[in-house]
This record gives C-alpha cells, sequence and structure tokens, in this order.
C-alpha cells in the first residue's frame, strides 16, 4: 500500500519537476531572443515547446554570447580585399558597422528604400531622401517628437549609392588630393549613407548646413538627448575620431532599433565599441 502510494508520488514529482525544467528553459531562451516581447504570448502549446527543446541547445548557445555583450565582431569571418578593408559580409542587418576599415559590397543595395514622410530643404524625387523603410518610419516618429517640442527639424541627406559615393570622393580628392580627402569624404562602399540607415539632420537656424555648431541650437540639444528614444544614435560623438575615423557630427543619425540605441545612449559608446569592432 505504501509503495504503491510513495511510488505515485514520486512520479507525480517527478513529472511536476520535468514541466518545470521545460518551463524554465523555455523562459530562460526567450529571454535571451531578440523577440522577448512577444514571448509570454506563446509558450503554452506542448508541440511547440517540444520543437524549442530541440534546438534549444543550439539557442542557448547563441544567447549566452548575445547576453554577455552585443560584441558580434567576434565571431565574423570576413574577407578583405586587395586595399587592406574588410567587406561587410551582413550588409542588410540593422547592426551593421561601417567605417573607414570595414566597406560594404561593391553593388550592395538595400533591399527596399523609401522617402520618409519628413521636411527637406529642397525638392524633388532625389537618392538622398531614401531610407530604409524601418529607419524611415522611425525617423518620422522622431520627427514628431521634436515638432512637438516646437522645433524645426529638416532631413538633409540619407541614402547615397556606390556610385555617388565614389563620384563625390573623387572629386573631393580632385580638389584637395588623396590625403586630405580622406579625412572627411569616405571612400566609396565605406560610407554610412550607403546603407540607407542614416539621416543627416539640420534646421532653418543652420541654414540647413551640417556644422559642428548643431550641437548649439535647441534642435541639435534635443537630438543628443533624445534620439535614441526613436531607436537613433549620434553616430560620430565628439572626441571619437581615433575609434570612429570622423570628427564630431552632431547631425548624423544612425538607425539601429530603440533596444541598441538605448544602450548605446546609456553607456555613452560608439558603435564600433558597442559591437567589439575597437579594440584599444
Ligand atoms: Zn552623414
Amino acid at each position: 500500500m505504501y509503495g504503491m502510494r510513495s511510488r505515485v508520488i514520486t512520479l507525480l514529482v517527478l513529472f511536476s519537476l520535468s514541466l518545470l525544467f521545460t518551463a524554465c528553459s523555455m523562459s530562460n531562451q526567450q529571454e535571451n531572443s531578440e523577440e522577448n516581447q512577444s514571448a509570454e504570448q506563446n509558450n503554452n502549446s506542448s508541440e511547440e515547446s517540444q520543437q524549442k527543446e530541440e534546438t534549444k541547445e543550439e539557442n542557448t548557445q547563441e544567447s549566452k554570447e548575445k547576453e554577455a555583450s552585443y560584441a558580434y565582431a567576434e565571431n565574423l569571418d570576413e574577407e578583405v580585399d586587395e586595399d587592406g578593408l574588410t567587406i561587410v559580409s551582413e550588409p542588410d542587418i540593422k547592426e551593421v558597422v561601417v567605417n573607414k576599415q570595414r566597406k560594404l559590397p561593391e553593388d550592395y543595395e538595400p533591399e527596399e528604400l523609401i522617402i520618409p514622410d519628413v521636411p527637406f530643404p529642397f525638392d524633388g524625387d532625389q537618392p538622398k531622401k531614401y531610407m530604409q523603410p524601418e529607419a524611415a518610419n522611425a525617423l518620422e516618429e522622431l520627427f514628431k517628437g521634436a515638432e512637438v517640442e516646437g522645433l524645426e527639424l529638416y532631413a538633409a541627406s540619407g541614402y547615397r549609392s556606390y556610385d555617388r559615393q565614389e563620384a563625390i570622393y573623387e572629386s573631393n580628392v580632385n580638389q584637395r588630393g588623396q590625403e586630405e580627402a580622406d579625412k572627411f569624404s569616405a571612400r566609396p562602399g565605406t560610407s554610412e549613407h550607403q546603407t540607407g540607415l542614416a539621416m543627416d539632420v539640420t534646421s532653418p537656424e543652420m541654414a540647413f548646413k551640417l556644422e559642428q555648431d548643431f550641437i548649439e541650437t535647441e534642435e541639435g540639444k534635443w537630438l543628443e538627448e533624445h534620439a535614441h528614444e526613436y531607436g537613433f544614435i549620434i553616430r560620430y560623438l565628439k572626441g571619437t575620431r581615433n575609434i570612429t575615423g570622423y570628427e564630431y557630427e552632431p547631425w548624423h543619425l544612425r538607425y539601429v532599433g530603440k533596444d541598441i540605441s538605448t544602450e548605446i545612449h546609456e553607456s555613452g559608446s560608439t558603435l564600433e565599441e558597442f559591437f567589439g569592432f575597437y579594440e584599444e
């Protein structure tokens, strides 16, 4: 009698333990996954949980790395071209890092580009009005937020194709020489504007120019404090030329998504440091 009962109890305990374990490992997995916001809603079906169990080992490995940091640089195996520049292997992710050492593939174009519904200081359907859709939508939200504060932002320059960048760079080299041109002008493939995730912004007070004084204006100050709330970072921070390759650009916004923009804003780091592309 007792033997039977204790066996049943043992079975029950084992059963609930196994349920508990499944639940725990599932929620762990979800906490670490990128989609953790919708996680709570879909962990009921046991079929699903079994499927998840199967891929668990793989995912845990991945999420552990993610949890440690966003330093995805460590896991890349990328080609280097004849000029010694690294060719970006995942140009389509919003975490992409493009700089003077890391160039986009020559024929790279974002999958989709649209014109954000924001004011521009010029007319016409020009390529530099375009951004990737997710970034364009976020820019519209940012502009609305600024407008509520009585600020006047204008979008000055977004997408730039490889060919366009090549023409700009060559013209700068012709006028100023290569060494000088390299200080302020990006070689083709190395401009973040080619990703469709960047937008230079300005204001009437600046006469629509892109200059460091922008940070003295209400618009510039507001961006520095609030851009991250809309998924953008100020890409080229003051005093980080040795890391980013560029002087301070308070006007250059780069879309990375709200989670990352907030973390970067709070840590005060550059994109390069955040993703592990810069070692001191
Ligand atoms: Zn820019």
